[in-house]
């Protein structure tokens, strides 16, 4: 589904972000991504996304070099990789219907199917009563839920997420963890960047490790604790 090959990437001359990353993810994988503030963990999730490219390398997704899709072919490929941020990115001046209605609109869904998409997403993160509330009537956890919403509401089958419990408290952060857990069973393959030591020991899933933008383990069912 992911695959990479001698991946890199400088953003400025002879400064490696990424250096001959080797990485294949499968359909269905759930895997974390850990690794020191400026290991690259950000960097390899937006190639994954197309919104860098690399300097040098391959990223094939669905069998596809994402570098040499036609950039009408861009918004296809982005529908089916969902993206969750540590900051959210939520339009505070919408209210939540409306947050997670957008994804849709900009890529021309019908109001029909707007209706009956965005109350499915919103059940499935459990904020349905609150498809009226603006994300400052919410608590971080909720306003997360959103994001999470927004994010699977086009159905993709790619979820990343980047530093998703950021700015969460332990017991929310384990909440929304058990979120995208819960959506990589249903079929999605996940994707999670993240310091959070505690969670990724709890749920023993494949654990990348990104050192100085260099991949050093990885591990079917690893514990953060083999990050340096
Ligand atoms: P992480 O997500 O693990 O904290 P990043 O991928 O954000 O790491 O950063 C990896 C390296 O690339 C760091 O040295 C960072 O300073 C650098 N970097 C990230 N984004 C940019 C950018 N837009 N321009 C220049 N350097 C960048």
């Amino acid at each position: 589904m992911i695959e990479i090959y001698h991946l890199y990437k400088e953003y400025e001359r002879n400064v490696a972000a990424l250096k001959d990353i080797n990485l294949v993810i499968d359909r269905g994988e759930f895997a974390f991504i850990v690794g020191a503030s400026g290991a690259g963990k950000s960097t390899l999730l937006k190639l994954i996304i197309r919104e860098c490219l690399p300097s040098k390398g391959t990223i094939k997704i669905f069998g596809r070099d994402i570098a040499r899709l036609k950039n009408r072919e861009i918004p296809l490929l982005r529908r089916n990789i969902g993206m969750v941020f540590q900051d959210f990115r939520l339009l505070q001046d919408r209210n939540v219907f409306e947050n997670v209605a957008f994804t849709l609109r900009v890529t021309g869904a019908s109001s029909r199917e707007i209706r009956r998409r965005v109350p499915l997403a919103l059940g499935l993160v459990g904020l349905k009563e609150k498809a009226f509330k603006k994300p400052s009537e919410l608590s971080g956890g909720e306003q997360q839920r959103v994001c999470v919403a927004r994010a699977i509401v086009n159905r993709p089958a790619v979820l990343l997420a980047d530093e998703p419990t950021g700015n969460l408290d332990p017991a929310t952060s384990m909440e929304i963890m058990n979120l995208l857990h819960d959506i990589n069973v249903r079929g999605a393959t996940v994707i999670v960047a993240t310091h959070a030591k505690d969670l990724v020991d709890h749920f023993q899933k494949r654990v990348i490790v990104l050192e100085n933008g260099s991949l050093v383990s990885d591990q079917e069912r690893g514990v953060y604790i083999n990050a340096r």
